[in-house]
């Protein structure tokens, strides 16, 4: 048993390590006029390389996109003077590291300082035993000193095998009830700050899908795209992995045979920017030891 656990979190440090490398040398292909695509494609085949597999599709958002915006197969959009937050996950046997950055060519680099200082407040005084309004509370007190908003219905969260989000989740605001962390416990600790509003909605049609049920399907093309997308298991997958036959159509049935989970972009209002930073760390007891540094 002892070993199965050493062996398991053994799988959480090496996602980690990998994705730490991959963070930053994806960081690097982000600049003014470089392609989408080509950045995400960058990231996940660097993955592969290291050893891992992806976790999720690379989330690129920009500027007042906080979450799960992805390149389609044939996208042909480049990065501006933008804030781009890149959201990236490994696993290694469904052991998941989750950790994104935010890279800014907009020239509003306090909203990443913000952001930054919010996650590490909060890793400084995360241990075994502590309760989740107090990280919601700092992180809140740093962001705000910044003068800017978290935002409130973002959260970090718990991760499990083959599962990116568990209970629990994790405030960046001030929350009345929370819940204590346990020791070897893995969460992702992920603030947002904005000079928005400070709530994020759903907006648009997804491109990152997963699986929700098997329930069977009569279509044959459906059919085909559920065999493929078996290998993600419950892990979310982006629409342009897909090689199958008449992918459109097909996604288009499983969603309404109600197969699919999807996650369309969340979005602040038009205008306005998010920043993000994001770790997946392990609970100890007397701190905490952050897998994806
Ligand atoms: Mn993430
Ligand atoms: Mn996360």
């Amino acid at each position: 048993m002892i070993q199965e656990i050493d062996e398991i979190v053994g799988k959480y440090i090496t996602a980690g390590e990998i994705l730490a490398r991959v963070r930053k040398e994806t960081a690097k292909q982000v600049k003014v006029g470089a392609s989408l695509l080509d950045v995400a494609n960058f990231g996940e085949d660097m993955i592969r390389k290291e050893g891992g597999e992806c976790a999720f599709p690379i989330n690129i958002s920009r500027n007042e996109e906080a979450a799960h915006s992805t390149p389609k197969n044939d996208d042909t959009e480049i990065f501006g003077e933008d804030m781009v937050k890149l959201d990236i996950g490994v696993h290694i046997d469904g052991y998941i590291a989750d950790t994104a950055i935010t890279v800014d060519l907009s020239g509003h680099n306090e909203l990443v300082e913000a952001v930054e200082a919010g996650l590490n407040a909060a890793i400084e005084i995360i241990h075994g035993g502590i309760n989740t309004t107090e990280i919601g509370n700092v992180i809140n007190d740093t962001i705000t000193e910044f003068g800017y908003k978290p935002v409130a219905n973002l959260t970090g969260h718990g991760l499990a095998q083959y599962i990116q989000h568990v209970p629990p989740s994790i405030p960046n605001i001030p929350t009345d009830v929370g819940v204590e962390l346990d020791v070897g416990q893995i969460i992702a600790i992920e603030p947002f700050a904005t000079d928005g509003k400070g709530f994020v909605s759903e907006v648009g049609s997804a491109q990152i899908f997963s699986l929700l049920s098997n329930k069977p399907i009569r279509n044959s093309a459906a059919r085909a795209v559920m065999k493929e997308i078996e290998q993600y298991r419950t892990l979310p997958f982006a629409k342009r992995w897909l090689k199958s036959k008449h992918v459109d159509f097909a996604m288009l049935q499983l969603e309404k045979n109600g197969n699919l989970s999807s996650y369309p972009v969340l979005k602040e209002e038009k205008g306005m920017l998010v920043s993000q930073a994001e770790h997946t760390l392990i609970v100890e007891e007397d701190g905490c030891r952050v897998t994806t540094k």
